[in-house]
């Protein structure tokens, strides 16, 4: 049978269910298609990096066989249907609306013309229609939905392994990655190229690097930007350069231990991303709590743009936001430390800063960005209390105590002393650092004041 196996979120060869049923007793068209138009949200600039790149690894571990195109995917599938005599089409399960609305189309025009076809979960452990409560509602909690609904419910898909041979379609390959745009225009990028090699090869390479030394303090370790305890992952997971999966099952046959459990846990917050919004898809512009919606931001342009240069004042801010400009990655913990001061103490729309994170982050996945603004914002489900403002002096005290992380990413703070380093308005010196853009205290008033009528306030 001819079989036009569509990649999409997923780029590997290992335990790659569209893959590998693919080319079971097939000979393959494998295809890749940037289709802009059925989706509001287009990939941000470090996303399309991080694509262009993954793809070329994939290309390769293809030979070369790879067809690109940038345009509806319903009439190219059509074409190449009609140009290569395609009996079946096989193609990526989806949980995201706008890629729903499109996988819906695709099955009932193949329907129609009488194509066979398939899909595959390849993204998720769970399939968010799949886990939910007794009486047949989504879970809204975390903690009952991962332990009750995953763990509790069915095992996930063992991982599939490579497919054992794969036959390519005779044809003339007249496309080219470079023809999707990209990566186009001034090279912003170069600077990342030497910091990640995007191969599904080093994917796995950064994970059992991480199985023989990180992962033994994860629980605790996560929390600190300057220790080796997280696994960076992420970019690679977000373009299925790795599979959950496999993930999953290799961490399962090690001995039970907590770090391996809480990592597990962490894959586990990925999945309630996903499920949330499968289930309340209005969360992507919306407060998933509506009580919020009539909140005033104050929206400052000025101070947006402190924020997003990493010039606040506040070093571990500043920290973060420069180690995102610069690596196109920025850790869990100060994640959460600068989105809580967007939100909380400058006031600004957590939409604004989903935004830019979407943007710049090589991770940026549809799902866990929003999810997570709306965790930290107290907006969403199951999410910090609004009134959780994250101290930046004691965050980067607490969880940078050596000044490791902030100095990486803020050299011309070194001349300060380490007992001032968070609070570098406190030295008598003059150093070239821009002052504070807000009273700290202050913004924690005034959010505090604006909110107390929504919640109770607890301080981290
Ligand atoms: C405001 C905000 C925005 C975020 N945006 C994104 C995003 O766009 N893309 C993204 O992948 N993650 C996002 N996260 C979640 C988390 O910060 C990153 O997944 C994590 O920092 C990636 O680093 P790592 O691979 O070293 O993680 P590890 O600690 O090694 O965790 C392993 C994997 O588990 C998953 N994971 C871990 N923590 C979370 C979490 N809280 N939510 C969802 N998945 C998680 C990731 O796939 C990660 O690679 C966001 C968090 C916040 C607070």
């Amino acid at each position: 049978m001819k079989t036009l196996v569509l990649f999409k979120n997923n780029l590997r060869i290992n335990d790659n269910p569209v893959l590998y049923n693919g080319s079971k007793n097939n000979t393959i068209l494998p295809v890749f298609i940037l289709d802009e138009h059925n989706i509001k949200k287009k990939l941000g600039s470090a996303s399309k990096y991080w694509l262009y790149n993954a793809l070329k690894s994939l290309n390769q571990s293809l030979n070369n066989k790879m067809l690109f195109f940038r345009g509806e995917t319903l009439s190219i599938v059509d074409e190449l249907i009609k140009k290569y005599d395609i009996n079946k089409v096989v193609f990526e399960e989806t949980f995201i609306k706008d890629d729903m609305s499109l996988q819906k189309k695709m099955e009932s025009f193949l329907k129609k013309t009488n194509i066979k076809y398939h899909s595959y979960n390849c993204t998720l452990l769970w399939e968010p229609y799949s886990v939910l409560k007794n009486d047949g509602t989504p879970y809204k909690v975390f903690t009952p939905f991962y332990k009750r609904g995953c763990l509790g419910g069915k095992e996930p898909e063992l991982p599939l392994g490579r497919p054992k041979e794969i036959k390519y379609l005779e044809y003339d390959n007249n496309t080219n990655i470079s023809d999707l745009n990209l990566v186009t225009g001034y090279k912003w990028y170069s600077k990342l190229d030497d910091q990640w090699d995007i191969s599904e090869k080093k994917a796995f390479k950064i994970f059992t690097n991480f199985l023989n030394d990180g992962i033994f303090d994860y629980k605790k370790g996560r929390d600190y930007p300057s220790k080796n305890c997280n696994s960076k992952l992420s970019p690679y997971i977000r373009f299925g350069m790795i599979s959950v999966n496999r993930l999953w099952y290799i961490l399962n046959d090690l001995k039970f231990d907590k770090n391996i459990e809480h990592f597990k846990s962490e894959i586990g917050w990925r999945e309630f991303s996903y499920y949330l919004l499968y289930h309340y898809p209005k969360m992507e512009y919306k407060n998933l709590q509506t009580k919020f919606d009539n909140f005033e931001w104050e929206n400052s342009n000025e101070k947006f743009d402190s924020w997003k240069k990493g010039k606040t004042g506040f070093p571990i801010i500043d920290a973060g936001m420069r180690e995102l400009w610069q690596t196109g990655f920025m850790h869990n913990r100060i994640r959460m430390v600068v989105a809580s001061f967007l939100v909380k103490n400058l006031s600004i729309d957590w939409r604004l800063g989903e935004a830019w994170f979407w943007d710049c982050l090589l991770d940026a996945d549809y799902a866990s960005n929003i999810a997570g603004w709306q965790w930290v914002a107290g907006t969403g489900s199951d999410a910090a209390p609004y009134f959780r403002i994250f101290n930046p002096i004691l965050q980067g005290e607490k969880f940078d105590s050596n000044g490791e992380y902030t100095l990486k990413y803020l050299p011309e703070l070194k001349p300060i002393p380490l007992k001032l380093l968070q609070k570098p308005w406190e030295n008598l010196e003059k150093i070239n650092y821009p002052d504070p853009v807000i009273d700290y205290k202050l913004s924690r008033e005034i959010a505090l004041s604006k909110y107390s009528a929504i919640k109770t306030y607890t301080e981290k």
